[in-house]
């Protein structure tokens, strides 16, 4: 095909991709010449006749592999944000070929045999800090995939990686479906309750789905939470959450339960081929948290204060809930509900009287000026770059001398076809080994699309927290490729986005950027008082429902992958183990728990995020003792960290910004769970 635009050079801003030109067809023999390139490319490092040394054998596999990370970056970031049913079928057929590719590499003897030879003396070669770690972390990485075993027990630890990368495939495609197929349409009549926002975006998703005149609720968490918020139609709140509840559990070809059972028995396998007792221990031996126990430990100091907090806000609840007329328990349908209904009495905050506040374009403008203050960045925007979706947009971003350091797109509505949730991803990180690449970094979210779009306070919380990690891949200063920006361990690399979050809450963010969207007038102070006091409220529930599932994740994973797991079983027995209090639903039940089982990446790892946080509110506390949220020398020692990627120890660079260990109290603070 010799019209293939990955076979040609990209004549775009910042060479971005040219969507307008890529066909879902362009990507196989892309593919199919990016492993074959790879593959020539290692074969020479493994067969030279020179002696290992950093340059030949390390560097050598920095370089390697070009073409095959640009074409992956850009399948994966399609396939995440525009998929359609080609991508689809592209995806189930590589994903397998692209784990053989890897494992061919991982498990290559030559090459590994001029790895180990120059990690033995590491300590002779005169290597610079990054280096240093550069050449540890491939060594790892290698021995973690089983460069060290027999070749039988290679071949099986290869042949297992491959499955486990059609299973995660079609994980997340089932759970993708499930969440376009169902629909919840509903005439006027239907709407009691909800505010004029929640209207306007279901009549958005009814129009999207050639359903003029109606209004449609998803299952998109965007659609279906404001729903079970405001809905004052309990029978069509409890359709609505059973549906959601229900994504990856329904029998037949897109049940999640067998595969999940599999990924589980195979998971365990590889961890004991590697000398682990379990998948949890193979998987924190190489974090910050370092073994499943310290993990667990985290996890339990809040889950019993939240326990205590969730029932005093239950209790709260279903005193509401009485005058309202209910008289059964609070169900899990119900809490949203009364949550929100308790909220308005107690602090006179209504959710609906915030979101005209809280306008997206705003919003996005307060995230820049924020990264401008703290970093001294500028994010000017560019419309001569090709899109892959007219609501694209973006931003070239410049430092402080005006230079541009990356370019910067934001992806922010909810739409058929895209992945639910938010995430940050890149088109090329930034390096410069053979001279400067710069980043191009995308952040997705899934807001409902309105005219103009309105935020909710934690829907400009997600906005925030993906813009750091977006910020960690445009502030990345490092040498190599796979040390740039996110290339962190799993339970340090929600540290930059979470920490992020605190500037929204910073009393002058708000007053500047939370504006009516008819009136232009700033937040009243009073409202504005009122949600900063009102942000441990509901807190007992926000804890409960996650800590709630990185105990099932470490409890799944730390099991030694029982071959007859009944998964509907073994989640009963869960929840009445940890004494889960009925009212509230796990914020993930293992069937669409795409952090578990869409990839690996946070299988065993999704306590991550309270990881982190003990980092973030530990972190932003030095601001707050300061006195002063920019302060211009914590912020040049935070920006450090967003520079390093992974050329230091997490722990190092936490102590080198804020000059001691992390300490617990903020986090409870922040979470309302101190006693
Ligand atoms: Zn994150």
């Amino acid at each position: 095909m010799t019209n293939n635009p990955f076979f040609g050079p990209w004549n775009t801003p910042f060479e971005l991709p040219p969507f307008d030109r890529l066909r879902p067809e362009h990507f196989p023999p892309a593919f199919d010449r990016g492993m074959q390139e790879h593959i020539g490319e290692i074969e020479r490092i493994a067969s030279s006749s020179e002696p290992a040394n950093f340059a030949n054998t390390i560097e050598g596999l920095e370089r390697s592999g070009r073409l095959l990370r640009r074409v992956g970056r850009v399948f994966n970031n399609l396939t995440s944000s525009v998929t359609n049913p080609e991508f689809d079928a592209i995806d189930r057929d590589y994903a397998p070929k692209l784990a053989a590719h890897r494992s061919r590499i991982m498990l290559d003897a030559g090459l590994f045999a001029r790895i180990g030879a120059l990690w033995r003396k590491r300590d002779e070669l005169d290597l610079a800090p990054d280096q240093r770690r550069l050449l540890e972390r491939h060594h790892l990485n290698f021995v973690r995939a089983g460069a060290l075993l027999n070749p039988a027990r290679k071949a099986r630890m290869s042949e297992i990686s491959e499955r486990l990368a059609s299973l995660h495939t079609l994980f997340g495609q089932n759970v993708l479906h499930d969440e376009d197929e169902w629909r919840l349409v509903l005439d006027e009549r239907d709407l009691a309750g909800l505010p004029d926002f929640a209207r306007a975006a279901a009549a958005e998703a009814a129009k999207a789905r050639g359903l003029d005149g109606k209004y449609a609720i998803t299952l998109a968490r965007a659609s279906v939470e404001p729903f079970l918020t405001f809905s004052a139609r309990r029978d069509l709140r409890r359709a609505a959450y059973q549906a959601w509840a229900a994504r990856g559990t329904h029998p037949g070809e897109r049940d999640n339960r067998p595969l999940i059972r599999e990924i589980m028995v195979l998971r365990a396998e590889q961890a004991r081929l590697l000398g682990y007792d379990s998948f949890a221990a193979y998987r924190l031996d190489d974090t910050m948290a370092k073994t499943p126990e310290a993990a667990q430990a985290l996890l339990r100091e809040v889950w019993e204060p939240a326990k205590h907090k969730a029932a005093d806000e239950r209790a709260e609840l279903a005193t509401m809930a009485r005058a309202d007329g209910l008289n059964e328990p609070i169900a899990p349908w119900d809490w949203r509900d009364y949550a929100e209904k308790v909220r308005q009495a107690k602090y006179a905050i209504d959710e609906a009287a915030v979101k005209p506040y809280f306008v997206l374009d705003n919003i996005v403008q307060a995230a820049f000026d924020t990264a401008r203050r703290l970093f001294d960045l500028r994010f000017v925007e560019r419309r001569d770059c090709p899109v892959y979706h007219p609501d694209l947009r973006a931003y070239e971003v410049r430092d402080a001398s005006d230079r541009p350091i990356g370019l910067f797109l934001h992806d922010n509505f909810a739409r058929p076809g895209k992945h639910s949730g938010a995430w940050m991803s890149s088109y090329r990180e930034q390096e410069a080994l053979d001279g400067e690449v710069l980043p191009i970094v995308v952040n997705n979210n899934n807001f409902s699309k309105g005219d103009p779009t309105l935020l909710s306070f934690d829907d400009a919380h997600t906005l925030f927290h993906e813009f750091g990690h977006g910020l960690h891949g445009l502030l990345s200063r490092v040498r190599y490729p796979s040390q740039a920006g996110t290339a962190v361990r799993r339970d340090f690399v929600e540290f930059p986005s979470q920490v992020f979050e605190h500037w929204l809450e910073v009393p002058e963010t708000l007053r500047r950027y939370a504006r009516h969207y008819r009136t232009g007038d700033p937040l009243p102070e009073e409202l504005l008082q009122k949600l900063l006091a009102a942000r441990t409220f509901n807190q007992g529930f926000a804890t409960i429902e996650y800590t709630a599932c990185a105990m099932l994740d470490l409890d799944l994973h730390s099991s030694a992958g029982r071959r007859e797991l009944d998964v509907d079983a073994f989640e009963k027995e869960f929840v009445a183990k940890i004494g889960m209090p009925p009212e509230i639903g796990l914020r993930h039940r293992p069937a669409h728990f795409g952090h578990l089982f869409a990839g690996g990446g946070y299988a065993a790892g999704y306590y991550a995020y309270l990881w982190a946080e003990v980092l973030d509110a530990d972190g932003f506390a030095a601001f707050v003792e300061n006195g002063d949220p920019f302060d211009p020398a914590l912020s040049a020692r935070l920006k450090a960290i967003y520079s390093a990627g992974d050329t230091m120890d997490p722990m190092q660079l936490y102590r080198a910004f804020r000059g001691r260990d992390p300490e617990v109290a903020p986090l409870l603070n922040k979470r309302g769970l101190a006693t």
